[in-house]
């Protein structure tokens, strides 16, 4: 019996087609810029994005570490939601390696945040405050429930930024998530704010890596950064090719992703004890809590699941995250439920 991983989007292996394409890849030295694969890589992610450059990097962490030292400089404020990603699961590191000083506001159980608390978020000039230099946002919000963030409000919440003279980065692992919930193409999500990270390696399947995109002067320093963060690759046309399927074929079937999160939920949320965690699934994830009453928590809950071949991943003391992808099928649907109605009556 193969395991259904629903832990997360990450645990997806490339697909045939990526195999193929990363065995029969041009290569050369990306560090002297002359790595074809990862070229071409680079300006399909540009043009698709609708930004003037972009930079293959190792991992959406490094991604956003070297995005958000591009635009900082120690001792600068970051302002962020307080279940960003950056703020929640990067290890600190804006802080411990930039010098940062990160200025965190609620999130709203939509992902957003008040624009008022962005608002009042940002220093005045007195000598007693850190410089306020850059808003970060997420699209889709992971920790608030893989949920997506309109167009209207990405623009609302980058204009108030701006007037104010901060920079916008947004944390976008899965904005291709949130494109596509959205049918809008993706440019159309990023054109208000001055840099984007995406991740290539997620419901995407190619094994490695995310991209960085912003103007050409932005790249270049980033370029520079990530160097110094150990993370110039060499023969990376290797991964990069596994990248360009994922860009080419990858993004237009995360609607069927979408659908069996839709269909895991409500079998779910037919179970007595079985409540959504957070809002109704929009994109890919399903964020569930069991009631304390059963008499099981996460940890047994999640064994006993394990055991029926079903990896799950834990959110909380009773809760429980469950992510859709491409190695997920419409007939492992119900077998998931089953195995959850089993655990929880075992
Ligand atoms: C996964 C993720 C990242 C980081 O990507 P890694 O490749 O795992 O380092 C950043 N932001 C969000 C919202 C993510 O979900």
């Amino acid at each position: 019996m193969g395991l259904i991983d629903l832990r997360s989007d990450t645990v997806t292996f490339p697909t045939e087609k990526m195999r193929k394409a990363m065995a029969e890849a041009e290569l050369g030295d990306d560090v002297y810029g002359e790595d074809p694969t990862v070229n071409r890589l680079q300006s399909i992610a540009a043009e698709r994005l609708g930004k003037e450059a972009a930079l293959f990097v190792p991992s959406g962490t490094m991604g956003n570490l070297a995005s958000v030292l591009a635009h900082c400089g120690r001792g600068d404020e970051v302002i962020m939601g307080d279940c960003a990603h950056t703020f929640l699961y990067e290890v600190g590191g804006i802080s411990a390696l930039g010098g940062l000083h990160p200025h965190t506001i609620p999130n709203q159980p939509d992902g957003s945040l008040l624009i008022e608390d962005i608002q009042n978020a940002v220093r005045v000039d007195n000598i007693h405050f850190p410089k306020s230099r850059l808003l970060i946002l997420e699209n889709t919000q992971n920790r608030c429930g893989g949920v997506t963030i309109s167009r209207e409000y990405m623009m609302a919440a980058s204009k108030i930024a701006h007037d104010a003279g901060l920079a916008v980065h947004l944390d976008g692992a899965r904005v291709f998530n949130a494109a596509v919930d959205l049918s809008l193409p993706v440019d159309k999500l990023v054109d208000m704010v001055d840099s984007v990270m995406f991740c290539l390696s997620k419901g995407l399947c190619a094994p490695v890596g995310s991209v960085i995109c912003g103007t050409k002067d932005f790249i270049e320093k980033v370029k520079r950064i990530r160097k110094q963060l150990g993370g110039g690759m060499r023969q990376a046309g290797v991964l990069a090719a596994a990248g360009i399927v994922a860009l080419e074929e990858m993004v237009d079937r995360l609607v069927d992703d979408h659908e069996r999160a839709k269909s895991l939920s409500k079998g779910l949320q037919s179970i007595p004890g079985i409540q959504l965690d957070k809002g109704s699934p929009n994109t890919n994830m399903v964020y569930i809590v069991i009631d304390q009453a059963l008499g099981i928590n996460a940890i047994r809950c999640q064994e006993s699941l394990r055991k029926q071949g079903v990896l799950v991943g834990i959110t909380g003391p009773y809760h429980f995250r469950l992510v859709c992808h491409y190695w997920i099928r419409d007939e492992d649907i119900p077998v998931v439920i089953n195995a959850f109605q089993n655990a929880i009556l075992a």
